[in-house]
């Protein structure tokens, strides 16, 4: 909460001094209170309470989103997929990074080393050190260990734990796989921390506890995505921390708010 205070402040001081004085929720939108109280309607109580108690920082917020790279934010799920052939532009080898990697291979996106590094740096000022497990899994690669999967389990065992090839957020080359990759990385130091610290380096945990329902995977206390700063603080200030939630309504409303923001 105090990283997303932090932001907002920043956000604000961005905002130019003789906009302050138009009318309006917000002085980047044309939106009236109706129309996002119209907006926000379909989603669940206590996000929709959140967004119409504070909707000068929900605008902020969603500002500075729709100026990210939009394949930061790409929904990727069991339902949708990614295509065969997508390759993140920008992958680089993780060898050359002063990170702690459990093994060699492991590539991400060039655009958000920056945030990584300061992230893993300051873990380590606090003594703590973020052991990269799994990074980008190419199509093919996905292929090859579903295929693996299924000799042993059943189809419905595979897919609560890993996603049929196409659907995993890995290969949009900014999620990480930290540590252990099970449930015991929870009750580690570098676990609590990333979940405490993580967002305000924009990193969002994708499948928090309790939201198989609506991700259709088990908790993973290891598996975070980037999503840039502002996305992870309305993730965590307005969806409950609900990455999924907050996608499906970006990818809904994009529309919704590139057609009133000011230019
Ligand atoms: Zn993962």
């Amino acid at each position: 909460m105090r990283a997303l205070l932090t932001l907002l402040i920043a956000l604000a001081c961005a905002v130019p001094v003789h906009a302050l004085g138009q009318r309006g929720l917000h002085p980047r939108f044309r939106i009236s209170r109706s129309e996002l109280a119209e907006c926000v309607a379909l989603l669940p109580a206590a996000v929709r309470e959140r967004a119409l108690a504070a909707p000068a920082d929900f605008l902020t917020l969603m500002d500075c989103v729709l100026d990210e790279q939009p394949d930061l934010l790409l929904l990727v799920d069991k339902t949708r997929g990614l295509p065969t052939d997508y390759v993140p532009p920008d992958l680089v080898s993780l060898d050359r990074y002063p990170l702690e990697l459990t093994r060699s291979g492991l590539s991400l996106r060039r655009v958000i080393m920056a945030d990584l590094l300061a992230m893993a740096k300051a873990a380590r000022a606090m003594g703590i050190i973020l052991p990269l497990s799994s990074s980008y899994r190419s199509y093919d690669y996905q292929v090859k260990i579903y295929q693996q999967e299924l000799m042993t389990k059943s189809r419905e065992e595979v897919e609560r734990e890993l996603a049929p090839p196409g659907h995993s957020q890995h290969q949009l080359g900014t999620v990480i796989d930290f540590g252990s990759i099970d449930a015991t990385f929870a009750e580690t130091r570098a676990g609590k921390w990333l979940l405490a610290n993580a967002a305000a380096y924009g990193f969002s945990l994708s499948y928090p506890p309790g939201s198989e329902r609506e991700t259709g995977y088990t908790h993973e206390p290891w598996h975070y995505r980037y999503v840039g700063k502002c996305a992870a603080s309305l993730i965590e200030g307005f969806f409950g921390g609900s990455q999924q939630r907050f996608l499906e309504f970006l990818t809904e409303k994009r529309r919704f708010f590139t057609e009133r923001r000011k230019a």
